[in-house]
């Protein structure tokens, strides 16, 4: 078999419009946010949603200093990846539950960006090549998300959405989770968005300074050569690609 029947299939890059879903501020930042600058500079669009504000993220600072200085952090490292919106939900961080009303607020969300793909972080219990489990929030952000996308095309599910004036919006073609244990697709960038994204996770200052001794430089740069060398190509990032 030749070496290039093992690659990933390439992410399909005919669109304009991307909206990144994550529950916490950071977890675009260790992988996605190459690809974002990318596509940015393609000249798409591309959005950020919070779910929380990451509140409970740092052990030596209390939530209610943490959580405003985290939204900072995330809005700078949003700027240096050419996002154009950066919207934070306000769920709680460390114990978002699967729901309702988790579903309503991604719909709407979904509805107000109508975007035509949906990016995330994996929400597989672990992750590639890691024997810790993945977080809760991670875990139950993803199927709420999928199941939100669908609503979201849906006008008689949350018919409160459209009394708000948000239309049903099915334009959503699929969602891309980075870092999934089961990738599926692949996009590759240059070493000048691998800077880009190397320094939109320099923009997390205090968060990264509270994991002393961890070189992520090192890390995402391994991480995209690792995954480039999978697909034949310098340097790249794999998605899971789930169609809704
Ligand atoms: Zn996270």
């Amino acid at each position: 078999m030749a070496a290039q029947d093992t690659h990933l299939k390439p992410f399909d890059e005919d669109w304009t419009r991307a909206l990144a879903v994550v529950a916490h501020p950071d977890d675009l930042e260790f992988g996605a946010t190459s690809a974002i600058a990318k596509w940015t500079r393609q000249g798409k669009e591309v959005s950020e949603l919070l779910v929380t504000k990451g509140e409970a993220g740092i052990e030596t600072v209390p939530p209610s200093e943490a959580g405003p200085l985290r939204v900072e952090e995330q809005r700078a490292a949003a700027r240096i990846v050419g996002a154009k919106r950066v919207q934070f939900l306000d769920f709680p961080d460390g114990t978002l539950e699967y729901g309702l009303g988790l579903r309503r607020a991604l719909a709407r969300a979904i509805r107000d960006h109508r975007p035509e793909v949906v990016i995330s972080i994996n929400y597989r219990e672990y992750f590639p090549g890691a024997d810790f489990y993945n977080h809760a929030d991670h875990r139950v952000l993803g199927p709420a998300l999928l199941d939100a996308v669908r609503d979201a095309a849906n006008t008689w599910v949350f018919p409160e959405l459209g009394e708000e004036g948000l239309k049903a919006w099915k334009g959503v073609r699929s969602v891309a989770f980075s870092s999934s244990p089961e990738p599926t697709h692949f996009t590759s960038f240059g070493q000048d968005e691998l800077n880009t994204g190397i320094a939109s996770l320099d923009a997390h200052e205090v968060y990264m300074g509270a994991l002393e001794g961890f070189d992520h430089k090192s890390m995402l740069r391994t991480a995209a050569e690792e995954a480039g060398a999978r697909n034949g190509v310098e340097l790249a990032v794999e998605f899971e690609v789930v169609g809704v």
